[in-house]
């Protein structure tokens, strides 16, 4: 099953994407976690989306597609996928098209979670992850259960990202009200838009997701 959770920065694409890799076996594929590692490795690509990321704009979609498309090849996906953070863009989303049906690989679901921007900034300020594994966490909403003890793997070092900040956070809105919401009724014209609330809490929002998934997976 290959799924796309579409949404604005800080609506909960990453938070839902992991419970979804545990839960059904499918693997999460975030363009956002993968520029990061390019920009830490000082790639050629990490050296021209440093800058762009921390104004909070769009990479260039062809470096964007190169990656997708290199990543979609790997042989780790045979479970099924989660973009997350991709396609931002319509030519994005039409290059996605042409990749998945060369690979026979369909698109199932897009699954939009709808949150507020006053939400959204909330959200992204309080964001922090665990340095070791990568686990999610917030100020407010989800906080380590030992405080600065990560709840996944026993970590004590936590980091925060550099375009969490309330002036990128203010062009990342811009760019996906101008850029990205444009996809919704791209998938919508294709019968495979859902719709769910992402202003509820974080369990009521992996119940919607599973409600339209349908039946776990039998464990392997
Ligand atoms: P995205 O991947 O869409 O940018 P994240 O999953 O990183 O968003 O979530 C942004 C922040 O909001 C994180 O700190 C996360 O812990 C928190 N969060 C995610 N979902 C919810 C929710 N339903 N209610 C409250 N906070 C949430
Ligand atoms: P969030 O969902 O929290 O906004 P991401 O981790 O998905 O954050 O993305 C962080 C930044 O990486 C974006 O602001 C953008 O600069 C870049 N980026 C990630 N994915 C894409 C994409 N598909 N197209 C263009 N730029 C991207
Ligand atoms: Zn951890």
């Amino acid at each position: 099953m290959n799924l796309i959770l579409l949404g604005p920065p800080g609506a909960g694409k990453g938070t839902q994407a992991k419970r979804l890799e545990d839960r059904y076996g499918l693997r999460q594929i975030s363009t956002g976690d993968m520029l990061r590692a390019e920009v830490r490795s000082g790639s050629e690509i990490g050296q021209q989306a440093k800058a762009i990321m921390e104004r909070g704009e769009l990479v260039p979609d062809a470096i964007i597609i190169a990656m997708l498309a290199a990543r979609v090849s790997m042989p780790d996906l045979a479970q099924g996928f989660i973009l997350d953070g991709f396609p931002r863009t319509v030519p994005q989303a039409e290059a996605l098209d042409v990749v998945l049906k060369e690979k026979a690989m369909p698109l199932e679901h897009v699954i939009e979670l709808q949150v507020d921007d006053a939400a959204l900034v909330e959200r992204i300020s309080g964001r922090f992850t665990c340095a070791k594994c990568g686990e999610g966490y917030h100020d407010s909403f989800k906080r380590p259960r030992a405080e600065g003890v990560c709840d996944q793997c026993g970590g004590t070092e936590f980091s925060r990202r550099a375009d969490d900040n309330a002036a990128t956070v203010a062009s990342r809105l811009e760019a996906y009200h101008r850029q990205t919401a444009p996809l919704l009724p791209y998938y919508a014209s294709k019968g495979i838009l859902r719709v769910v609330d992402g202003m509820a809490e974080m369990d009521e929002v992996a119940r919607q997701i599973e409600a339209i998934l349908g039946p776990l997976p039998p464990k392997a």
